[in-house]
């Protein structure tokens, strides 16, 4: 499935409800950030290498999609394709962090 399709699916999702009212970037903003905190909920107390149950991996699937869909809705607002923002962002890490050469 390719970008432009998933983000079809998900302004669909959004627009047979009538949710686009309330996709301001700020709101979007904090769900973003609120569905990431649910990633990091998974990991809370546990040792850093503790293996993930089977419960724990599907329900660490269903936070990460809920992270990435709000990602989607964000550049869909802006109007920005995330492809070309990643490939402009690690353009950029690369004159920022230059590769470690004694590894
Ligand atoms: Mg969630």
């Amino acid at each position: 499935m390719d970008y432009e399709e998933i983000a079809n699916i998900l302004r669909d999702f959004r627009d047979e409800r009538g949710w686009n009212k309330f996709h301001n970037l700020k709101d979007l903003a904090i769900s973003l950030n609120l569905e990431a905190s649910e990633v990091l909920e998974i990991f809370q107390w546990q040792p850093a290498d503790q293996e993930l149950t089977a419960e724990q991996r599907a329900h660490l699937q269903e936070e990460l999609a809920d992270t990435m869909m709000y990602l989607i809705y964000m550049f869909d607002k802006l109007g920005i394709d995330p492809g070309t923002a990643i490939k402009q962002k690690v353009a950029v890490n690369h004159q920022r962090h230059w590769p470690k050469i004694d590894q």
